[in-house]
């Protein structure tokens, strides 16, 4: 069999005669048994509108954990990973353009949305693109044989049309723009629903990736950032990105205009709520999985002015806001100790195991590895 190789940016992709591309994945087949690797063959020229791209770093979420521990519903097998970057090899008919206009080509670095969305329906149309009725999200799809390309623990990734698109910046290294596509964006959406920071008193609840994340990017909009958490080494992490306070546990004493919950505890939504100063927003994000249910006393939610809302996923400008944050603000804050390990693909068990013990609240996939 002939083979030939196509240099892009400087790395190689291996492609096969006819066109197509040799891709691995690492399949999820169910709760306590490992991955497997499976090879497919996906074609070099995706079809319209899509665009295929090489994964070059995937970093595992808190999500795939809940999944992979069975938290979280979802299908089986199944091809997870939603939080990765990697380099345009192939674009489909129909000119797929990035979110800032630009043209999708060969060799562009990109990060992409969790879901794709038809930008057609009643939701779509209405802005909540990330619950479209005729929603896939990456990570999350049943596996498919003839379509298996659908998350970022895998070689390659088959975009689909709907999906948002973001040029990775040159300056951006892989390892802080892998998250974005789902920790940085969710913040991005979680704060664009909190309204303006500037001079406001912000409490962050949870501060692992997303609230590390929140922390400095409230911050950079000119915030004063409580950040609260149980664990003394993320309080100290949270110094470092920024807070100007941190607490263990608890209403903070000093009430906030916004409190923004990302740990998904029960107990850290009330304390966001009784934490709220008068015309303060509750913006809840980090409740992803069924929960203890929270006392919501109404009188303190009418007197107090007060607005909660909930934050899932996100639209395709939190994606562009997200990588622009990071493209001008990764060397002020360390996001990239944020990212530890470096497993190929078939260590993915290891990475999950270790993701759920380390200290780095991502571990990275090296699936070109
Ligand atoms: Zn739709
Ligand atoms: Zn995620």
């Amino acid at each position: 069999m002939r083979r030939q190789h196509d240099m892009l940016d400087g790395v190689t992709a291996l492609t096969l005669p006819g066109g197509s591309v040799h891709a691995r994945c690492a399949r999820w087949e169910g709760v306590g048994r490992p991955f497997s690797v499976t090879s497919v063959s996906t074609p070099l020229t995706p079809g319209p509108g899509e665009i295929l791209v090489r994964v070059d770093l995937a970093t595992v979420c808190g999500s795939d954990l809940h999944t992979v521990s069975g938290r979280r519903p979802s299908p089986v097998p199944a091809l997870l990973g939603h939080e990765q970057v990697g380099t345009v090899i192939g674009v489909g008919e129909g000119g797929p353009r990035c979110v800032d206009g630009r043209p999708v080509a060969p060799g562009l670095r990109v990060v992409w949305s969790v879901t794709a969305s038809c930008e057609a329906c009643d939701r779509c149309r209405r802005g909540m693109t990330q619950k479209c009725r005729e929603l896939r999200k990456y990570g999350h799809e049943p596996w498919d044989g003839r379509a298996p390309l659908t998350g970022g623990f895998a070689t390659h990734c088959v975009l689909l049309p709907g999906t948002a698109v973001v040029a990775v910046p040159d300056g951006l290294p892989d390892v802080v723009a892998g998250p974005a596509s789902c920790a940085t964006a969710t913040v991005a959406a979680a704060l664009d629903a909190a309204g303006p920071l500037d001079g406001r008193r912000v409490l962050v609840a949870g501060v692992g990736m997303l609230g590390l994340t929140a922390v400095a990017m409230a911050r950079e909009g000119g915030a004063h950032v409580v950040a609260v958490d149980p664990e003394p080494g993320r309080r100290e992490q949270a110094l470092r990105f920024g807070a100007s306070e941190v607490r263990d546990a608890g209403p903070v004493p000093q009430e906030v205009d916004v409190a923004l919950e990302l740990s998904g505890h029960s107990r850290s939504v009330e304390n966001c709520l009784l934490s709220l100063a008068v015309g303060g927003t509750a913006v809840l994000a980090g409740s992803v999985s069924p929960g203890e249910p929270v006392p919501l006393d109404p009188q303190s939610v009418v007197r107090g002015l007060h607005t909660v809302v909930g934050v899932h996923n996100y639209r395709a400008e939190h994606l562009q806001k997200a990588v622009d944050f990071l493209s001008a603000r990764h060397g002020d804050y360390p996001f990239a100790e944020l990212v530890g390990g470096s497993y190929p693909l078939d260590r993915l068990d290891e990475a999950v195991e270790a993701a759920r013990s380390a200290v780095e609240p991502r571990q990275a996939i090296l699936p070109g590895a």
